[in-house]
């Protein structure tokens, strides 16, 4: 007999599931709380870019629509400017990536793929989903996913107290989508920027609604002057402030931006949320259960720029289990082995990813430091985005740290 899934929330894990069980021959009801072309019409929601691992688990499923037309990002970039010298930097490395990276604006991709699984023959309502919409989908059919991302019906599924390291936002967010910046040579890059104390700026090619663009990112600390954004009104104002802020903290990114302007009125954002992990499953007064996925479960904060790539991910080790499942029930048991199946790669994410929400570690200065003598060093720490678990264990260790620099200080020698 053929099953049937439930999947709330039309974002990148809901629908990257979504197709895939639908291209397996399973019946899938996707609710979403906007149409395709609320999306289309709406705000930026991210800044998305995506490494080769997770890029690939798109083109498994035919899902990479904007392979050729979407700009790459060949490599990344850190500095870190000279608190003694404005103006100077005291470190400052490229390395460029082994397989290009991409970032397609999610309000052209999401309302493509809402069409495709649509063509595909999935059922896609349109409807804020509720506990009730919840106890219907689970009564009606064998599985429910909730893809709700940063959504409200989240809070469903209880915080993990023991994965959980904050409980109040890291970050102060931006985005600033504009076209008309210079791009970075010899090769494109996604341009980071440390200024300690203040936050993080960094800055890469994407792909938006009307063709390519530079998506800025800004991480302000809480209550320090990059988490300035309450005090912008307009979308002239946002401009005006991600520049002003670039010329203060990142001059040299302030050079490439002589001729910007923003891509369009809405490719602007600004927030907040603390990164958190929740439990798998979340039990619905009728007793049902529910699983969820993604961001839903694991949510971090942008500055490493893995929250899209984490939803393909966990979509890919979620469709995998699925289809194993075959005609089994997918009982409590199977889902929290499921989720843990993602948590064994996600939980390294996290870990780096928090590492950088507070201030560097001596040992982290000293490795970026060390990355500017060392190409292979530059390389691993570029390409380590694509699979952060690479990272571990010598990124938190700083004695396992001092040996891996030198290992390849001495390999350059
Ligand atoms: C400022 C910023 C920059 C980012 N930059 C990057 C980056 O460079 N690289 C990267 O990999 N990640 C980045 N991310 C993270 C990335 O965008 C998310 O992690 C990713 O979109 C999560 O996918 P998801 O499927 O879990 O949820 P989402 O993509 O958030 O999708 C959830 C969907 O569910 C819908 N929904 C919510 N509640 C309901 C409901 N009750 N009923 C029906 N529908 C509902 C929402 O409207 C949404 O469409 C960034 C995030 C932010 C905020």
């Amino acid at each position: 007999m053929t099953r049937r899934i439930a999947i709330v929330g039309a974002g990148q894990s809901g629908l990257q599931t979504g197709i895939g069980l639908l291209q397996q021959g399973y019946q899938v009801t996707l609710l979403s709380n906007r149409t395709g072309e609320q999306i289309r019409q709406g705000r930026v929601m991210s800044s998305q870019c995506m490494f080769d691992q997770a890029l690939q688990t798109e083109r498994d499923l035919g899902l990479n629509f904007w392979e050729s037309d979407c700009p790459p990002v060949e490599g990344i970039g850190m500095t870190v400017p000279d608190p003694e010298r404005p103006g100077a930097k005291l470190i400052d490395w490229a390395a460029p990536l082994d397989r290009p990276a991409q970032s397609v604006d999610q309000r052209l991709k999401m309302p493509v793929w809402m069409e495709e699984f649509v063509r595909l023959g999935g059922e896609l309502v349109i409807r804020d989903a509720g506990i009730d919409d919840l106890e219907e989908l689970a009564a009606s059919h064998d599985l429910v996913l909730v893809a709700a991302g940063k959504g409200d019906i989240v809070r469903l599924f209880e915080r993990d107290e023991s994965r959980s390291r904050f409980d109040k936002p890291q970050r102060a967010l931006a985005l600033t989508y504009v076209q008309g910046m210079e791009p970075k040579e010899p090769y494109s890059r996604v341009a980071f920027n440390l200024i300690p104390g203040v936050g993080e700026y960094f800055v890469f090619p994407a792909l938006t609604l009307n063709g390519p663009c530079e998506i800025m990112v800004f991480e302000g600390i809480p209550g320090g002057p990059m988490d300035c954004w309450q005090e912008v009104s307009t979308p002239e104002q946002h401009l005006a402030k991600s520049l002003e802020l670039i010329r203060t903290y990142a001059p040299w990114e302030a050079e490439r931006c002589k001729d910007v302007q923003l891509s369009d009125d809405n490719g602007i954002l600004a927030g907040r949320f603390p990164p958190t992990v929740r439990k798998p499953v979340a039990t619905l007064p009728s007793g049902r259960r529910v699983l969820g996925i993604a961001d839903a479960l694991v949510v971090n904060d942008p500055i490493t720029g893995q929250g899209s790539n984490n939803g393909a991910k966990c979509s890919r080790v979620y469709l995998d289990a699925i289809l194993a499942r075959g005609e089994a029930p997918f009982d409590t048991a199977w889902m929290e082995a499921t989720f843990e199946t993602y948590w064994r790669y996600a939980k390294d994410v996290v870990n780096w990813t928090n590492s950088l929400l507070l201030p560097p570690a001596e040992h982290i200065l000293e490795l970026l430091g060390a990355a500017q003598h060392s190409p292979a060093l530059a390389s691993v720490l570029a390409n380590g985005f694509d699979n952060p678990p690479d990272y571990l264990p010598w990124w938190l260790d700083a004695q396992a740290c001092d040996h891996f620099v030198n290992i390849h200080l001495k390999k350059g020698a």
